[in-house]
């Protein structure tokens, strides 16, 4: 009796020690627990505050000519309790310049003299712009007057730039269409847990971006169209009746409108005939603008709803190239994304008036706004979509800082992805993409950097190790734990992360505290594991018992992932079961589990089966009865 009392209490204490057990949490990060700008429950905290800023900029691009001109007006606002003395200045076209750190070499096309700030005031003072020469697209303003809590600071500047010859994730994609993105110098990020983001912009890492409210003038040329983030401003002033009347249809219209043609380009009676027309778009709390202007592109348009309950459309636009065959489809692949991500998963309604794929290079997101390659087999076009699109909600809408937590926006959009490739193509040709674009090379490497926790910081990694924590192992980690929770309680989990903080900056603590607040589970055992550890996912069938009742199967957990797998049992009649397991099984015991077979049967194989959760060593997944 005592003895059972005492192991009751062992055990008792060794599940609570368990599941008790917290996450780790870096000291900047918990010293916004203590702050209250957080709070463990996974809501934003009562302090929770972040900055902002109004931006009006003009940009000038007149082709042929490659230099481009800037003005801006940054009003920004400091809703922190700390005194600002230093902003940071993100300079990202200075990736351009000689010597600058990038992720990768750069030829000599990539290569332009960056950013060049001809002005700047501060509060319409003329400020002398000193720039340190060993720093490249991160710059420091100090201001003559620190900017204290809840007031703002104005702050202008002119600056120019060279387009650059090679396109990445901008620049020129022919003589005449070119992607403009990240060309405004900005106020970078100050928030509760990290201060300023001083953090290099080096390609590979994207966004970390407040949201903030923009007016945009592009000037381009007669005869050029411009697209881009938010709303087109007076297009009656941009564009000739008839075009105006297809642009207008096209956004009350499931029907694919072909807006603007080449041909029609070509009679250069498509926009009004000023020498420069300035494109004006303004979007509200947003986290960035980008723009794609072209003189011969052809223009799509179509619009789906969204919102079935308030039967709000949003617009579906598409601009290419006569070259680029497989565009004339992307309006309707940008229609199904906007629809089904909608009404499915994350099940959110699209945020936006519209988004706009912009026929160019890099296969990147911007809000609104791709800049996509054309491919020869639709099926990689309409796949390059739906990931792009599925950015729109996360790091966009969510405001994640990819740039240190590159999980909480690429594992999101290659998660969607399968989903809704399962719905498009099937689910064996989805999966089948799935493992080779997002798996095997994870767990066909036997190498240490494959293995690096997925919470390690994003701008810590290179290469293969950034590269697969960010997207496969982050989106499998996600789909482990919707095959743990079952898709109802997922999902309720999902949206409330995203209703709590979209348009706010979750960091990876947010999200993991609101699953286990929502689904009022401790699933610290599952989120330590899959994004705290160095496992891979490797299952092994120990053995098989026969027993009273059929077989007891016990798994060995080799790699240490919790991951779902499908046992096939094939029966001495030759029929076969599949018993799926979910990661609960490795919730008491992470390294070793049973699994009952329930038969009168002789079983004469077990196999195991991991599906997309791709098993590093397949040698050890089946047993095979005497
Ligand atoms: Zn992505």
């Amino acid at each position: 009796m005592l003895k059972y009392t005492l192991s009751i209490i062992v055990i008792l204490t060794s599940i609570i020690s368990l599941s008790a057990q917290d996450l780790y949490i870096p000291r900047d990060v918990q010293k916004a627990y203590v702050k209250e700008t957080r709070s463990k429950d996974g809501k934003p905290g009562k302090n929770y505050w972040q900055n902002t800023a109004r931006y009006t900029i003009t940009l000038t691009a007149l082709p042929p000519d490659r230099n481009i001109k800037g003005s801006e007006t940054i009003v920004y606002f400091n809703n922190s309790n700390d005194t600002l003395r230093a902003p940071a200045i993100k300079l990202f076209l200075n990736i351009h310049k000689p010597g600058a750190p990038r992720d990768q070499g750069a030829g000599p096309d990539y290569l332009t003299s960056g950013m060049k700030i001809n002005a700047v005031k501060v509060n319409g003072a003329s400020f002398p712009w000193n720039e340190n020469p060993n720093f490249f697209t991160v710059q420091t303003l100090r201001l003559p007057k620190p900017l204290v809590p809840h007031d703002s600071v104005k702050i202008e500047f002119d600056w120019q730039y060279e387009i650059s010859l090679e396109s990445g994730r901008e620049g020129m994609i022919d003589s005449t269409s070119w992607f403009l993105a990240y060309f405004y110098p900005r106020v970078a990020v100050f928030d509760d847990y990290a201060g300023w983001d001083r953090m290099n912009f080096t390609d590979g890492k994207e966004f970390y971006s407040d949201f903030n409210d923009y007016t945009v003038t592009i000037n381009v040329p007669k005869n050029y169209l411009v697209w881009g983030t938010g709303t087109l401003q007076q297009p009656e002033k941009i564009l000739q009746p008839e075009y105006l009347r297809k642009y207008r249809e096209s956004f009350n219209t499931d029907q694919v409108i072909r807006i603007v043609t080449k041909e029609d380009l070509a009679k250069k009676l498509v926009t009004a005939q000023n020498e420069v027309n300035g494109w004006t778009f303004t979007a509200k709390q947003i986290p960035d603008m980008a723009f794609g202007i072209s003189d011969h592109y052809n223009w799509d348009g179509s619009s789906v709803i969204v919102d079935n309950i308030t039967g709000k459309r949003a617009s579906a636009q598409a601009a290419y190239s006569d070259a680029a065959k497989d565009f004339s489809y992307q309006t309707e692949f940008i229609k199904h994304s906007l629809w089904w991500f909608s009404n499915n998963w994350p099940g959110v309604v699209y945020p936006y008036e519209k988004l706009t794929v912009y026929q160019g290079f890099a296969d990147m997101e911007y809000p609104m706004m791709a800049n996509n390659s054309s491919q020869r087999d639709t099926t990689f076009t309409r796949f390059v979509a739906e990931h792009e699109i599925a950015h729109m909600y996360m790091p966009f809408y969510m405001g994640t800082n990819e740039t240190r937590y590159g999980f909480m926006d690429e594992g999101w959009a290659t998660a969607l992805e399968l989903l809704i490739g399962r719905d498009g193509v099937g689910n064996e040709r989805a999966e089948q993409l799935f493992k080779m674009f997002r798996v095997s090379n994870w767990i066909g490497d036997a190498s240490q950097s494959q293995d690096i926790p997925i919470i390690t910081p994003s701008n810590d990694l290179n290469g293969a190790a950034m590269g697969n924590n960010e997207y496969g192992k982050g989106a499998l980690g996600y789909l482990a734990m919707k095959d743990l929770l079952g898709d109802e309680e997922f999902k309720l989990c999902l949206q409330a992360y995203m209703n709590r903080w979209h348009g706010k900056h979750p960091t990876p603590w947010d999200f993991f505290y609101t699953f286990n607040d929502v689904s009022e589970k401790n699933l610290n055992w599952f989120w330590s594991s899959w994004f705290f550890s160095n496992n891979y996912i490797d299952l092994a069938i120990k053995d098989a018992v026969k027993t009273k009742t059929g077989y007891t199967l016990t798994l060995d957990n080799v790699g240490g992932m919790p991951a779902p797998v499908d046992v096939t049992v094939i029966y001495d009649d030759s029929t076969t079961e599949k018993l799926h397991q979910s990661p609960a099984i490795w919730q008491k015991n992470p390294k070793q589990s049973t699994v009952n077979i329930k038969t009168a049967k002789k079983v004469s194989s077990v196999s195991l089966d991991g599906g997309i959760f791709m098993d590093a060593d397949t040698s050890n997944n089946s047993w095979k009865g005497k």
